[in-house]
């Protein structure tokens, strides 16, 4: 038997709670319907630890999609269908037994419109994260987990005067790192973001991409955008999704970021990231 000691112990618990908890996710021979529409077809991506992976592509080649079926949004649209596996950290979310909250827990998303609640406080809007996936907080808590989500959204220098003030007020810049402290309060594992900057300024986007850079350290980020120097200046790997001529969504080229812009593989993929889609 080996005894901890109560110094390394406390180490371990607080790095349990506040630190890394990023996993590896990945996608196996994943495709995706609405009834009889096939848009997406035996997608297989690995998206490690530490890393953040950017998807790529046309609009309507499916990388939305693909992204719902990262954490089981997907099977909440009533004529969706998917086939294949999605592994967090090798276990499948979509186990027999496994329940759906079990995946949104772990994986989190924010979207292109950022969707605060409006008239709710700043601090209430963080703690709705927990909420919406049924965790409850100790009152004691509750501040510090406000204070540090809204430190990793890099957002709490400019509201820590001003936490009782409802979402609604802020920039829409604000808006979305507020739905990134809100998506944190669950401490996920990682975190799927669907072209979060697109609404946003090109200032309110650059402290976004900040945001990214730090949080990589302990949540594994999947990106989806449409902004090729966004994904090389975000990016580790980039994964460019095509649907050609109605046939579903495939992944064409997937890599190193450097390597898919300075020297892609496939001809397409070179037309898309010189802009000549
Ligand atoms: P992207 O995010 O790459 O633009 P999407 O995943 O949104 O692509 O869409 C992929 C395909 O799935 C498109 O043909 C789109 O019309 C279709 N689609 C997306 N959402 C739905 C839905 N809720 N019902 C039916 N078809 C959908
Ligand atoms: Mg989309």
């Amino acid at each position: 038997m080996t005894v901890t000691p109560p110094q390394l112990a406390d180490t371990l618990v607080q790095s349990a709670v506040g630190g890394d908890t990023a996993a590896t996710l990945r996608a196996d021979t994943v495709s995706a319907w609405f009834g009889d529409h096939k848009v997406l077809d035996r997608v297989s991506l690995t998206m490690p630890a530490h890393e953040v992976t950017a998807l790529i592509g046309p609009s309507g080649c499916g990388k939305s999609t693909f992204l719902r079926t990262l954490n089981r949004m997907h099977e909440l649209i009533p004529t969706a269908a998917l086939a294949g596996r999605v592994l967090l950290d090798g276990g499948d979310i979509y186990d027999r037994g496994r329940r759906i909250t079990h995946a949104r827990r772990q994986i989190g998303m924010v979207f292109q419109k950022p969707n605060p609640f409006p008239a709710m406080s700043l601090y209430d809007n963080v703690l709705a994260g927990l909420k919406l996936n049924g965790i409850k907080a100790g009152r004691d808590s509750k501040d510090d987990l406000v204070e540090e989500c809204l430190t990793k959204a890099g957002l709490w220098r400019e509201v820590k005067d001003r936490l009782r003030q409802p979402g609604g007020a802020l920039s829409g810049g604000q808006q979305q790192r507020l739905c990134i402290a809100r998506s944190l309060a669950v401490r996920p594992r990682v975190l799927l973001m669907d072209e979060p900057c697109s609404a946003l300024d090109p200032t309110s986007t650059r402290r976004i991409e900040e945001t990214i850079a730090e949080l990589k350290t302990e949540v594994t980020i999947v990106i989806v955008t449409h902004n090729m120097q966004q994904a090389a200046r975000v990016s580790d790997s980039c994964a460019f999704f095509l649907a050609e001529q109605g046939t579903p969504g495939v992944i064409v080229e997937h890599g190193d970021t450097d390597a898919m812009f300075n020297a892609p593989q496939d001809s397409r993929t070179a037309d898309y990231v010189n802009g000549r889609f």
